[in-house]
């Protein structure tokens, strides 16, 4: 008999796993694709936060998974033996004319206060080895954007959770408190059940290049993601597309955007492409995580709706997650909660 069964085993479920064996919870992840068989099973992993102005209780939840975040995978490494790729390695943004130059020190002065002072948002000069195209000659800098790479992290979490007496099945029976973290699968599951559009797959392409930047920071240019990774790969990412025909295949728009990447970082024109992937992201009708008991069905619950920033809000969903399972401690934001998409 198991205290909690987590039905998907991608960063959303592994998390909530993970954050349940730590309070000493017994758990069970059932997923008949095995880790990483869904969304969580990608390239780019960019965690990166909001613009720091107009605070919201989303926005400081964002801010708390990613100032988390360092912790919360330094010590998946350390108990699985795995390494989940992460760095906080920052991110440049070009500034693109005098206006944006005046918002970019606007948000310089509120991120000090909204990020604690513990991360900074600052304008600096471009440098030409690494970096955007900027027509100002300036960049925005900042410190809390990390990366880490999807497909490790999640191998990670899953060595952690073994290691910590967790299973990872691909069949079991419901046992304990059952949470549903099966993506966009699951959105598909409501709207069946609740006979309207609760949530639906967007589809992402993405691609990996051939350029040794490790240590350098991402690039965010142009509605691109650039983001080097410690194996001296490039991830670019990602096409955002509602219509698709099959959800895991490429096509010309990821040329396209890894046109697009190499126009705003020329470090890369002649890096090879080295790997194409695409996956379908959850997204909540809210278009927020949807997170809580689901609505009228006794001991069950939800954890989904990561869409495009499902691992950087990981590890605050598991540690909400697990409060609300194992301790009753509800402290979903109200944007967050099940209902806000119903
Ligand atoms: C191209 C692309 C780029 C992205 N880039 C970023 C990024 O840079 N930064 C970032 O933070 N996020 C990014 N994301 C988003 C992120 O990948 C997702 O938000 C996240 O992976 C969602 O995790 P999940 O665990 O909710 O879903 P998934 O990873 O999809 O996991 C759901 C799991 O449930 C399983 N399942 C389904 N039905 C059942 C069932 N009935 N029983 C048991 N198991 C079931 C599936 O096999 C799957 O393994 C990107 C996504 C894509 C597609």
């Amino acid at each position: 008999m198991v205290d909690v069964t987590v039905r998907g085993a991608g960063v959303f479920g592994l998390a909530v796993a993970w954050e349940c064996a730590l309070k000493g919870a017994s758990v069970r992840v059932v997923d008949p694709g095995g880790p990483g068989a869904g969304a969580s099973g990608g390239l780019v992993g960019a965690l990166a936060p909001h613009v720091p102005e107009n605070w919201n209780e989303k926005k400081a939840f964002q801010f708390a998974s990613l100032d988390m975040a360092q912790d919360f995978w330094a010590g998946v490494a350390a108990t699985g033996g795995r390494d989940p790729g992460y760095l906080r390695s920052g991110r440049l943004q070009p500034v693109a004319d005098e206006a944006a130059l005046a918002l970019a020190r606007a948000r310089a002065d509120t991120a000090a206060g909204l990020w604690e002072g513990r991360h900074v948002w600052e304008v600096i000069a471009a440098d030409p080895s690494w970096g955007p195209v900027s027509p100002t000659g300036l960049l925005i800098r900042d410190t809390l954007t990390a990366r880490l790479h999807p497909r490790r992290a999640v191998a990670a979490l899953a060595a952690a959770l073994t290691a910590r007496g967790g299973e990872i099945v691909a069949e079991a029976p419901d046992q304990g408190a059952v949470v549903w973290a099966t993506g966009w699968q699951g959105l598909e599951a409501l709207n069946a059940q609740f006979g309207k559009t609760i949530g639906a797959p967007i589809k992402g392409q993405s691609a990996t290049l051939g350029f040794d930047a490790r240590d350098l920071p991402q690039v965010f240019a142009g509605g691109v993601h650039v983001v080097p990774h410690a194996d001296g790969t490039v991830a670019i990412g990602s096409t955002t597309e509602r219509d698709f025909e099959a959800g895991d295949s490429c096509d010309g728009q990821l040329e396209e955007l890894i046109a697009r990447a190499r126009a705003a970082v020329p470090a890369l024109a002649g890096a090879p492409v080295l790997a194409r992937w695409a996956g379908l992201r959850p997204r909540a009708r809210s278009r927020a995580p949807m997170l809580g008991a689901w609505p009228g069905r006794e001991g069950h619950f939800i954890a989904n709706g990561g869409f495009k920033i499902g691992f950087g809000m990981a590890p605050m969903v598991g540690h909400t997650m697990a409060a609300l399972l194992l301790d009753g401690d509800d402290r979903i934001p109200e944007g967050f909660r099940v209902e806000a998409s119903l």
